[in-house]
């Protein structure tokens, strides 16, 4: 059964060009408890009465009196729009947490490739669980300037996340600071991964977890991309956008 949970929008922060940052404050109930992966559900007014649209959390769950969403305001989009237009104070109401798109509890090491806003249910897992586990972040995104978060990903780094930002749309790493380089790669994900992790043995493959977010279609492509590969239909967990 799915809760109710009234909140307020208590901070708006633009991430790039189409994508914010939204943090709700509870209001009642005080507390929500979800895993790391989970989405929420929000109802958006239309003409046609109110539509559903989904949104995974982005906060790590030891928080429990607020969530953050990372939402890309897609262009004409019903959600979008409505979710563009909200201001601070708004309070807004919520259904969930659901979903199944969550980390095994297990010693194999896990492999994120995710795209866009793919991100935001990964950044739930990356800041909630993993401290000291082995873990590999390959993040696609069109170009530098499309780049968020870049802060907290290099503190992730510093517990052992190995972190790529693939960048698909840039001819070369000159834009991004030098000090930030080893963090990028050229290229989307699936080539990027290629790179880093070639000729490995069916012991080594299975040993690996992996977690796939994003949009449908590139999802679905990487899913294929991972089974040509020969990983284990058992070691693979998505979430399609
Ligand atoms: C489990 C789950 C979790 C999700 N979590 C997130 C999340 O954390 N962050 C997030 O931003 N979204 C997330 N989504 C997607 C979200 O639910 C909406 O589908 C998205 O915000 C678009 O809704 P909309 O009402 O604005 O657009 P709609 O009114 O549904 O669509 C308007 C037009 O935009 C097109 N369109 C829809 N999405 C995209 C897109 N991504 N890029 C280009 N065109 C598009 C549609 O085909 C349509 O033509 C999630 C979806 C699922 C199923």
């Amino acid at each position: 059964m799915l809760s109710t949970y009234n909140t307020i929008l208590t901070k708006k922060t633009q991430l790039n060009s189409n994508t914010y940052l939204y943090h709700f404050d509870l209001l009642e109930p005080k507390e929500i408890i979800f895993i790391p992966g989970q989405y929420v559900m929000l109802k958006v007014p239309s003409d046609k009465g109110p539509v559903s649209r989904l949104y995974s959390i982005a906060s790590s769950n030891n928080s429990k009196t607020s969530f953050e969403l990372i939402i890309e305001i897609v262009p004409g989009g019903l959600a979008s729009n409505y979710l563009f237009s909200m201001s601070e104070k708004t309070e807004v109401v919520f259904q969930g947490p659901a979903g199944m798109f969550s980390l095994r509890e297990n010693v194999k090491e896990k492999v994120f490739l995710i795209t866009g806003t793919g991100i935001a249910p990964v950044r739930s897992m990356l800041n909630s669980i993993i401290k000291n586990k082995k873990a590999y972040l390959f993040w696609g995104l069109k170009s530098f300037k499309d780049v968020y978060l870049l802060n907290e990903l290099r503190e992730i780094s510093m517990v052992g996340v190995n972190i790529k930002i693939c960048l698909s749309r840039e001819q070369n790493l000159e834009v991004v600071p030098s000090a930030d380089r080893s963090f990028f790669d050229l290229g989307h994900v699936d080539s990027c991964f290629i790179k880093q992790f070639n000729n490995l043995t069916v012991e080594q493959i299975n040993n690996l977890e992996f977690y796939l977010c994003g949009g449908r279609l590139v999802v679905e492509a990487l899913r294929q991309f991972l089974q040509v590969k020969n990983v284990l239909q058992e070691n693979i967990f998505f979430e399609k956008f």
